[in-house]
């Protein structure tokens, strides 16, 4: 940990380096399981945050954790299974989804063993409610209660706890550290990381023998979306600077009920126990549209349904531009044990006592489905269509950055908890099997670091016209504008060229703070440079897909048995990869079919017409 300097731009950086077995960079959920696991195995391991482990997103989850426990009605892995298929509307590989539905009723068991406070049923077992898209029986329904859930805390509970194992088995942290870029040989092997102390101003170089990214989901590319100011893509623009493709980026999740105006989310969990929509006639119009599932249909199929009320004219409230969603007849006991954190949501951000009143709700962006594509073992995939499978070695991606693919076009609600530790400990599992415990840890790849230092220091020193904040609305607004819930030939090119545009600008940003501590302008311009990686791919990707497909609903796509999904065509995983003048490259490969292990016919998961 010898500190020493290097002189960039006239200015002196104050360099610490290190050495461990593996670096993990992000402490949400799935970054602080693969942390967990990596060092329970004995691993030298270092976990990098930019924010306090318990502060990451993980923390806002609400609802809960997906896995068939059977401790409230019927159910069965080949049931999680085929939900998640159809949730996915047939883009997601099957290998990665059945690891998943099987892996996960095991996962949820050690965390209540780790000690995540799960709520209980009658009998004391894990309580568990309904969630959107997860029915009995293959669909045939009833709604299934698969859902685990400590109150609507469940994400608060386990990012907890899992700090806690995380620090007890001995993980090394380094908090408010903001990661630069990925070290990576000219082989394309990655070796390590670059981060800065936010709080002191030094720059860390750490090697390593594995690197795993798990710094969760690009939210803030739109502007309005319930995750956190944090969730702005770095690992996605780290892999794109690296030369790596990224997969699946256009499908972006809106969550039917995020707070009017504010953006905040309110649980599906609130369906699901229960509560419904209604629009300016007072109907409850999803019985139109999903008979069987009503309001429990899945999130990309209710967005849409609302979407649609308030184009034609039934939305509420004066401009008649959202939606109500009624809690008000459910009792208030139920209310305060179950969902006491949204009650107070409602009640801060919309001025609404649920129990008296609906809350003003509006389709939100929440998840993103694409990111760095891995098999299911969590390893990155450095592919192209000659090489769909080639491993990129010594990196690996988990968690809402990644893309395994288990969620496809469309992810079910408490099926990214459930992913975040069934994959951040399939991680830390392969980290054991790849990982050559008598090797050497890689020297430090200099050359590599001094360009990563390059562009920081001409970042810092960036001189143009235009504030971040300036250039971030921008793009904000043309993605919510042109990469919307409902999209079009016509608005994705334009959001192609605004957002290309927007690129274009970049080197004309202006960022007034020079400092090296606590300088948030310079945080958030290195934000921006990932964030438009980003925007960038899923525009591209978008526009390049011809059908509608889970999120990704085209209004020139909507004929045929599939309305409008093209299996024949577009039954493939898109790749993107960015050059640093912004050109935009495309591929495709193909998605994974077969099952890994017996117990479900393959026909059970056939593609077929998607209804709820
Ligand atoms: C409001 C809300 C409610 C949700 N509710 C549910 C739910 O009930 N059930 C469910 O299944 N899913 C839910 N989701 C989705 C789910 O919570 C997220 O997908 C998941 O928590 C993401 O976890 P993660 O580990 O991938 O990343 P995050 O929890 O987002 O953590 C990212 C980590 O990466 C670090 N990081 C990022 N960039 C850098 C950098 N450059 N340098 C250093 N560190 C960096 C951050 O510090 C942070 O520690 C919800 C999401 C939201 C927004």
């Amino acid at each position: 940990m010898a500190p020493s300097s290097s002189e960039q731009n006239g200015k002196a950086y104050e360099y610490v380096d290190h050495a461990y077995d593996v670096i993990v960079v992000g402490a949400g959920g799935s970054g602080l399981r693969a942390t967990l696991g990596m060092a329970e195995q004995g691993f030298k391991t270092a976990c990098i945050t930019k924010v306090f482990p318990t502060r990451s997103h993980t923390v806002a989850a609400q609802g809960g954790i997906a896995a068939s426990l059977q401790n409230m009605t019927p159910d069965c892995w080949q049931w999680h299974l085929y939900d998640t298929v159809k949730g996915s509307d047939w883009l997601g590989d099957v290998d990665a989804m059945q690891y998943l539905a099987m892996e996960a009723p095991q996962a949820v068991y050690e965390l209540e063993h780790y000690g995540v406070p799960f709520s209980r049923n009658e009998e004391g077992k894990i309580y568990q409610r309904p969630f959107g898209g997860h029915m009995q029986n293959y669909g045939d329904g009833p709604p299934v209660q698969r859902t685990c859930a400590a109150a609507d805390r469940t994400g608060h509970a386990i990012l907890h706890t899992l700090y806690g194992q995380s620090l007890r088995n001995n993980a090394e942290f380094f908090i408010e550290y903001f990661a630069l870029d990925l070290i990576m040989n000219d082989d394309g092997v990655c070796t390590g990381a670059v981060a800065w102390n936010l709080d002191d101003g030094t720059i860390h170089r750490f090697s390593a023998k594995m690197v795993v990214l798990a710094t969760g989901g690009y939210g803030r590319t739109f502007f309005s979306a319930t995750s956190a100011h944090t969730c702005t893509g770095d690992g996605a623009g780290m892999i794109a600077r690296a030369g790596l493709p990224l997969q699946d980026m256009e499908f972006v999740q809106f969550h039917p009920t995020g707070i009017y105006g504010a953006g905040c989310l309110i649980t599906e969990g609130a369906r699901g126990e229960g509560g419904y929509l209604t629009n300016s006639e007072g109907e409850r119009f999803m019985e139109r549209y999903a008979p069987s599932a009503k309001d429990l249909a899945s999130r990309d199929v209710v967005s849409r349904c609302m979407t649609m009320e308030i184009r034609e004219g039934r939305g509420v409230g004066p401009n008649k531009d959202h939606i109500f969603l009624h809690l008000d007849h459910l009792d208030p006991a139920i209310l305060a044990e179950r969902l006491p954190g949204i009650s107070e949501s409602a009640r801060i951000f919309a001025g609404v006592d649920v129990t008296r009143e609906p809350i003003p709700v509006l389709p939100t962006v929440h998840y993103n489905m694409g990111g760095i594509p891995t098999n299911y073992w969590g390893e990155v995939l450095n592919a192209n269509a000659e090489n769909p499978e080639r491993v990129a070695p010594g990196l690996m991606a988990v968690g809402e950055a990644g893309c395994a693919s288990v969620h496809g076009a469309n992810r079910l609600g408490s099926n990214s908890l459930i992913d975040l530790v069934v994959f951040g400990r399939a991680a830390a599992i392969r980290a054991g099997q790849v990982i050559d415990r008598e090797s050497p840890i890689p020297a430090l790849n200099t050359d590599a670091c001094d360009k990563i230092m390059e562009r920081f220091d001409s970042i810092r020193h960036a001189n143009g016209s235009q504030p971040t904040s300036v250039l971030r609305d921008k793009m904000q607004r043309a993605m919510q504008e042109d990469a919307a819930v409902f999209r079009t030939q016509e608005t994705l090119e334009q959001g192609c060229k605004r957002i290309s545009d927007i690129w274009s600008e970049l080197p004309d940003v202006k960022v007034t703070d020079r400092s090296m501590i606590w300088n948030s302008d310079l945080v958030e311009t290195l934000e921006l440079h990932n964030l438009m990686a980003c925007a960038i791919t899923t525009v591209y990707g978008a526009e390049a897909r011809k059908e509608s497909r889970g999120a990704h609903a085209r209004e020139d796509y909507v004929d045929g048995p599939f309305s409008g999904r093209d299996d024949e065509n577009w039954r493939k995983h898109t790749l993107s990869w960015v050059s640093e003048a912004g050109e935009v490259k495309l591929d495709y490969r193909p998605v994974h079919q077969d099952l890994i292990a017996e117990g479900i016919d393959i026909k059970k998961i056939a593609p077929k017409a998607r209804v709820y």
